[in-house]
């Protein structure tokens, strides 16, 4: 096949897949693949060398190779969790512009990313059901959209599975946890979450996906884990947008301290 032609065929397969006048979902420049372009392409593709704990997924460096110091004594509740990529460049850009300038449309091409570790890591085998991270009232009076809804309904869509959107209920305020330790978080986040009356039933011994946009000490996650378990479910796996590095927590720069503010 001629070279033209299959630059041809190849725009053509690119123009039905994104319609012409969108560019990179993230940058603007032409479309490469899953609605970015070359270069952003690549940055995300980093993600996908890189080694990972088996329990909390956070990225494992050179140094934690051995083990994760991280998941140690730390009781999660959760099975597993997996971020798509290190929170960190682009994949710290794209959540910024999705989460707090707003920019909704970018549920798509990153529910897509979170899609392909589904569907690599076979631990996700025989999910059942999807439940988001509740956002505060007042977070989503603010915010207009809960984030992680919009992920696991990208997720639930392309996996045709329900989104139980409804099921975690934030129970009462929790102080903002920037400053506190790991412990002080837990307690912290003690009775922040609760499961919809009646809602218990469709949870009764279900494989369960819990859905974020980034993990960052896991007391979250655990502790949303934690009260779907005392609700019935089976079992509950997590899955986000971005995570943190092993070791992470001590390191300086930028990124890793935004990361601690961010739980
Ligand atoms: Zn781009
Ligand atoms: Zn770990």
């Amino acid at each position: 096949m001629g070279k033209r032609l299959l630059r041809g065929l190849l725009r053509g397969m690119q123009d039905f897949l994104f319609p012409e006048g969108e560019g990179c979902c993230f940058c603007g420049k032409s479309m490469y693949r899953e609605g970015f372009c070359l270069n952003c392409w690549e940055e995300l593709s980093i993600a996908k060398k890189q080694e990972f704990c088996r329990i909390c997924g956070r990225i494992l460096t050179k140094h934690s190779l051995q083990g994760c110091p991280e998941c140690q004594d730390s009781g999660y509740e959760f099975s597993f969790a997996r971020g798509v990529g290190e929170y960190r460049g682009i994949y710290r850009n794209l959540l910024h512009q999705y989460k707090y300038v707003g920019k909704q449309s970018l549920a798509r091409p990153m529910g897509k990313l979170m899609l392909d570790v589904v569907l690599t890591d076979r631990r996700y085998e025989g999910t059942e059901v999807l439940v988001p991270v509740p956002l505060a009232p007042v977070k989503l009076l603010q915010r207009k959209f809960n984030q992680s809804q919009l992920l696991a309904q990208e997720l639930g869509q392309a996996l045709d599975l329900p989104v139980l959107a409804e099921a975690l209920q934030r129970g009462r305020d929790t102080l903002t946890q920037a400053k506190l330790s790991r412990e002080e978080r837990r307690a912290n986040l003690e009775g922040a979450f609760m499961v919809q009356r009646g809602m218990g039933h469709f949870l009764q011994g279900r494989k369960l996906l819990l859905v974020d946009d980034v993990f960052t000490t896991g007391s979250t996650a655990a502790e949303a884990a934690k009260v779907l378990l005392s609700a019935g479910a089976g079992e509950v796996a997590v899955l986000t947008w971005a995570t943190g590095l092993v070791g992470g927590s001590g390191r300086e720069g930028r990124d890793s301290r935004e990361l601690e503010e961010l739980s």
